[in-house]
């Protein structure tokens, strides 16, 4: 706490942090890349495309309801809630890799948090339409408030972008969960085998950690944020 007190009476250093918590974020970003791509040239065993696993994994939860898609792009994977979709990216859709199978495993994870009221998700979804406000206008009332010395708004601006860090932090028990659903669906369904599951552990490992550093740089932006207000003061 000492650390952090002063931090926020100390704006050089808490720019500093933001300067190291973005080239952590920007490692492990370069990272991920890396990890995918050489998992991505690994060809699986059983040589199934990506697209075929999802589909037997949903219906094994029974998703039948729940469609597999192409999306472009790279690591643009994703499950979209709102339309029951399993968007898998150009170069996993077809490909029989371990990377690409440990991603498809990891976005039917996120199907089936949906599916069975994952708590950590329904609060992500309930404080969603407060968060969606407060990320758009925190910068501007920030700005306000230092431009017219009126700390009042100074503050709302930050605590609204507190709100945003929150729903980072939540973000990350999904992202883990849905990564751990993955190797367990993997392993009972045998997808892949004890080596090949090395390889997808590790794509995903990359993955949650970009989730990581993200919160990182924001947690150093909100210190950040602190230190210019009381500067001003
Ligand atoms: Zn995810």
């Amino acid at each position: 706490m000492k650390i952090i007190e002063y931090l926020i009476n100390n704006y050089f250093a808490a720019t500093i942090l933001v300067v190291i918590a973005t080239a952590f974020a920007m490692i492990m970003s370069a990272n991920v890349s890396g990890t995918f791509n050489k998992y991505n040239r690994i060809k699986s065993r059983r040589g199934c495309p990506a697209h075929k696993i999802a589909r037997q994994i949903l219906d094994s939860n029974g998703l039948y309801n729940i469609e597999v898609t192409r999306v472009g792009g790279n690591l643009t994977d994703h499950y979209d809630p709102k339309n029951h979709i399993i968007a898998l990216s150009d170069s996993v859709y077809d490909s029989v890799s371990i990377a690409a199978i440990g991603v498809t495993a990891h976005e039917c994870g996120h199907a089936v948090q949906h599916s069975m009221g994952y708590v950590p998700i329904r609060i992500r979804n309930a404080i969603f339409p407060v968060v969606n406000i407060a990320s758009r206008s925190w910068f501007w009332l920030f700005l306000l408030g230092m431009l017219f010395s009126f700390p009042f708004l100074t503050e709302v601006g930050i605590v609204f972008f507190a709100l945003a860090v929150v729903f980072q932090i939540i973000t990350l028990p999904v992202e883990f969960d849905a990564s751990r659903r993955a190797m367990g669906t993997i392993s009972a369904q045998n997808l892949l085998d004890d080596s090949e599951m090395k390889g997808a552990r590790k794509t995903l490992s990359a993955a949650a950690m970009t989730y990581v550093a993200g919160l990182m740089v924001s947690i150093a932006q909100l210190i950040r944020l602190l230190a210019s207000s009381n500067r001003r003061r």
